[in-house]
């Protein structure tokens, strides 16, 4: 049974009754001829709100950065990504694996950034020793980062720096809309300059199934062969989309009570003894755990034992993630039951 206040992931959200009933009436058609209506919607919608010509609806996130890796770089080329980044730590290093491709890794900043100076430093001359530099790839959200958000500005400028050097950028937006919800801008401003965007309906949009690519009209075209080629060619997957197109249209703006009940979970863990939360910036909490009692497993289960799931992500660290179906009054409640524990 998942614990009755679940805060292990914002991956546990239920579909919304709007989503069932639009999945129960959707239109649907063979997808690998292009022929169901209801994807095609949705991978218009998400190109449309994202500012970029086109998109392709894949089975989840890590299909999405996979597929835009496999698609930009060829065997041999190398991406520029974070080292606390989730495709390089959390996909098995797919691109790796099935792709030839070789992670350059620069160091993540404490706001989920790579300095400029860094990236430009990990692009390779044309030198016969050397990989050919082909990717930077920016993660916005950053999951390991508190869920740390990346300004436009800066979007911008790591992307002309690509751009000057030839290379191309890929954002790993698997919560994007959080990133824009957070900063009051339109998703548009920190999609626009990337060559390819993934982001997650799965997550805090609270669908089921399901994460888009948003890029050029070509690069989407090359995409869907790889997604092919992956296994990701669905048919009648507008059941699927059919739930997405409600995330888009009924799930970004109510982000903001994820932020807030975030935030009012890190300041009651400020007034608890033996644990440290970390800045918010949207909906993850990070907190420190220095307790004579507890470290953060055994607080991990003494926790799930009254109902409250979270996760020790590491042996001093606790991550919480809050999401829709998550009200103030659990965070509340939650808040209540490590007091006791805490305070015991
Ligand atoms: C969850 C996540 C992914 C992968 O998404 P899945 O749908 O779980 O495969 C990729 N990147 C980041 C930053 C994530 O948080």
């Amino acid at each position: 049974m998942p614990p009755r206040i679940d805060l292990r992931s914002d991956t546990v959200t239920q579909p919304t009754p709007a989503m069932r009933e639009a999945m129960a009436r959707a239109v649907v058609g063979d997808d690998v001829f292009g022929e169901d209506p209801t994807i095609n919607q949705l991978e218009a919608l998400a190109a449309e709100m994202l500012g970029k010509e086109a998109g392709l609806l894949v089975t989840s996130g890590t299909q999405g950065n996979l597929v835009s890796l496999l698609t930009h770089c060829n065997r041999g080329d190398e991406v520029i990504m974070g080292h606390d980044s989730h495709t390089y730590n959390s996909e098995q290093v797919g691109f790796a694996v099935l792709g030839g491709i070789a992670p350059r890794i620069v160091q993540n900043q404490p706001d989920g950034s790579l300095r400029l100076a860094d990236i430009e430093a990990a692009i390779m001359p044309d030198n016969v020793h050397f990989g050919r530099s082909r990717l930077v790839s920016l993660e916005n959200t950053h999951n390991r980062r508190g869920g740390a958000y990346l300004t436009p500005a800066y979007t911008a400028a790591v992307a002309d720096l690509a751009h000057n050097h030839g290379l191309s950028l890929h954002i790993d937006g698997a919560r994007i809309f959080n990133a824009a919800v957070a900063q009051d801008v339109d998703v548009k401003e920190l999609a626009r300059v990337a060559d390819s965007v993934t982001f997650c309906l799965s997550k805090g949009l609270s669908a089921p199934v399901g994460s888009v690519v948003v890029g050029s009209s070509e690069f989407i075209r090359r995409a869907r062969r790889m997604r092919k080629i992956l296994g990701g060619g669905m048919r009648q997957a507008g059941v699927i989309a059919a739930a997405g197109i409600v995330a888009l249209t009924e799930m970004v703006d109510r982000l903001a009570e994820d932020h807030d009940n975030a935030r009012l979970l890190a300041h009651g863990l400020s007034h608890l003894p033996g644990v440290n939360p970390e800045p918010v910036h949207t909906n993850i909490v990070y907190f420190g755990v220095d307790h004579p009692r507890y470290d953060a497993a055994s607080l991990q289960d003494a926790l799930a034992q009254q109902g409250v799931g979270m996760l020790a992500l590491s042996p001093g660290r606790i991550r919480a993630v809050t999401h829709y179906g998550i009200q103030a009054g659990d965070i509340e409640e939650a808040l209540d039951i490590l007091q006791a524990l805490l305070s015991g």
